[in-house]
């Protein structure tokens, strides 16, 4: 299991591991390391970039995963030479998109809020793609009027980031995550988050701290049918 070290700071874009070994699969080599600040991808967002390095070793950061035992995956290449197994590293991860892939998740967060603030009764969020390719937030149920929700939700979302929401996040044991409904890992702590003011959500994914980091969202499209309603948004 490796332990995790992006869930408390978004911004920690440099850190120290020790190497422990190289595993490989059906998608390459993959460095497996004591601890790390990559993120693997998964809740709609994805895997963050980077290098780790030991001296004059070098291996390039592709694509991260989790799997189902908690260990943390780094594929990719060597540039240079390889790591022996106790190596102290150095990981450096690609500082623009961990930023942006945090704007974008937490935007998703965001327009959930100001989706709530319309008070819509039948739309239960059910899926967040927070990719820069066209990122959405999808629920379950539909709505009549699309295009007029439209500027209503806008500027919901306008005053929200106005208001430069703090973003809470709190730790629960399994039993506490249990009562309040959250997934949990088996036997581990449940990161839920919440914008202040707003419901808590169990989530692994990186944030920024306050709505006003993330800039500028803009509702694109609302599309509803067939039972979805799915909003479509940019930050810019
Ligand atoms: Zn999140």
């Amino acid at each position: 299991m490796t332990k995790i070290d992006y869930l408390d700071s978004t911004y920690l874009f440099e850190s120290k591991a020790i190497f422990v070994e190289i595993k490989e699969n059906e998608k390459g080599k993959a460095v497996i390391l004591d601890e790390t600040i990559f993120y693997p991808q998964g809740g709609g967002q994805p895997a963050d970039r980077g290098e780790i390095m030991s001296g004059d070793n070098i291996f390039a950061v592709n694509d991260v995963r989790l799997d189902e035992t908690g260990t943390i995956w780094h594929f990719g290449e060597f540039k240079n030479g390889e790591f022996k197994q106790g190596n102290k590293v150095i990981l450096k991860i690609d500082k623009d998109r961990r930023i942006l892939n945090a704007k974008l998740h937490s935007a998703g967060h965001l327009l959930d809020c100001a989706v709530s603030k319309i008070r819509i009764e039948n739309l239960k969020p059910t899926k967040g793609f927070h990719f820069p390719d066209g990122p959405y937030v999808e629920y379950d149920g539909t709505i009549e009027n699309p295009a007029e929700i439209i500027p209503i939700l806008q500027k919901n979302i306008d005053d929200l980031i106005e208001q430069n929401l703090q973003l809470e996040r709190k730790d629960l044991n399994p039993e506490e995550a249990q009562a309040k409904g959250v997934w949990a890992p088996a036997g581990k702590l449940a990161r839920i988050v919440n914008f202040a003011g707003f419901s808590i959500c169990g989530c692994g994914g990186t944030h920024v701290n306050t709505a006003s980091e993330i800039g500028k969202i803009t509702i694109r499209k609302i599309k509803s049918s067939q039972g979805k309603t799915k909003i479509a948004y940019s930050v810019v």
